[in-house]
């Protein structure tokens, strides 16, 4: 089956890998630093908390920003689930609002509706690896005193408006899933740009662990003392997976070049094609494309999914409304909230997109779309 995603690592990746682990520091050693350096230089320099997935990155800046109960996040349905559980999990509300029906993004002005005196934060969402509209985003969070956060686990490599994806939001988080733009098979990272909030994110990431002498209550007690005065959990990302990550972003260059190269393909093959809308991209945004989602008309994606999988091709769905998952039903959320996503869900599909994904294997994947489509589906 070709995969609608897959991670590509070389002998530099592993060679990485084999130096972290013939040496001292499994975790908590050199590599990370460095990891975390070498991310910076992606996020226009905003200093970054590597952790061990995209939910961990989530849940340390909700953490962080202090979301807890009674307070309310704002975000798009059209995600992965994580990006509202994690908030369930700090005993926020999460209310949804509705994507542009386009980029399948965050609205400014569903948002904006969106908002209560408790929003504490608006979580956009760089769906398929295309930014969110950011400054229009920026004036719902500052009209309403909530933090914004971007969950850039598609879109690492990305800018808005010139400015590159992690300088753009109070803190945004990045998943390296090996379906994801950057792997360290598991693994994410969280830009936070204010001092403090960093710091938190930070303690967060490793127990609330506080070893620095001048800061401890009881600074006096002996050399092994350390102390916790918040509550943290282990996300730390071992040196072995640092290593690897290190060595994938010397690799982001090249691999946003081929899945954008594939993405300009994929637009000109498909162009002509009826039954299919094809993504946009709007013009003040560079994105770094994770996936190419398509949206099939006419009731034709089951259809669609169920042929092409017979086809040995593993086109996949993302993403069902996150509401419409039985847990959020179970606490009173009901289908018809965002119109716009549902239809989006009702019509998506992503093909294969992948750097070592060959011309050949799109065209292969091309052919058998425009086939299905060619023909009218039985009545
Ligand atoms: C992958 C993903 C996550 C979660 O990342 P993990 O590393 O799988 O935990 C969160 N949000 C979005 C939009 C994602 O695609």
């Amino acid at each position: 089956m070709l995969p609608y995603g897959r991670q590509s690592i070389d002998e530099a990746d592993i060679a990485a890998v084999c130096e972290v682990l013939r040496g001292d520091w499994l975790t908590t050693g050199p590599a990370v630093a460095r990891f975390e350096r070498e991310l910076a230089a992606w996020t226009g320099g905003v200093p970054c908390v590597s952790v061990t997935s995209g939910t961990a990155a989530l849940h340390v800046a909700y953490a962080a920003a202090g979301i807890g109960a009674g307070d309310e996040v704002v975000t798009s349905p059209l995600t992965f689930v994580a990006t509202a559980a994690t908030a369930v999990l700090l005993g926020a509300k999460v209310v949804f609002a509705d994507v542009e029906p386009g980029t399948g993004t965050l609205d400014p002005g569903a948002a904006a509706a969106a908002v209560t005196a408790r929003t504490r934060a608006i979580t956009a969402v760089d769906y398929a690896g295309h930014p969110a509209d950011y400054d229009e985003l920026r004036r719902v969070a500052d009209g309403c005193g909530a933090l914004l956060v971007g969950d850039a686990a598609h879109s690492i490599g990305a800018a808005y408006r010139g400015r590159a994806v992690g300088s753009v939001c109070d803190l945004t988080t990045f998943s390296f899933f090996p379906t994801k733009t950057v792997t360290t098979a598991e693994g994410g990272a969280v830009a936070v740009r204010d001092a403090e909030l960093f710091r938190r994110a930070a303690m967060f990431r490793n127990h609330g662990l506080v070893r620095d002498q001048a800061l401890q209550r009881d600074p006096e007690v002996g050399g092994w003392h350390q102390e916790v005065h918040a509550f943290g959990l282990n996300y730390r990302l071992p040196d072995v997976l640092c290593a690897l990550g290190i060595s994938q972003l010397r690799r982001l260059p090249a691999f946003m070049a081929r899945r954008a190269e594939l993405v300009a393909r994929y637009t000109k093959l498909l162009g002509g094609v009826p039954g299919l809308t094809l993504p946009v991209q709007r013009d003040h945004v560079t994105p770094s494309w994770h996936l190419y989602p398509v949206r099939i008309h006419d009731g034709r994606r089951r259809e669609v999914y169920d042929r092409m999988r017979a086809a040995g091709i593993g086109v996949q769905v993302n993403y069902i409304p996150a509401y419409w998952h039985p847990v959020f039903e179970d606490l009173g959320y009901r289908r018809g909230l965002c119109p716009e996503a549902e239809a989006y869900y009702s019509e998506q599909l992503s093909l294969p997109l992948f750097p070592d994904l060959t011309d050949g294997d799109q065209d292969r994947v091309v052919e058998c779309l425009a086939g299905i489509l060619s023909r009218r589906s039985a009545p």
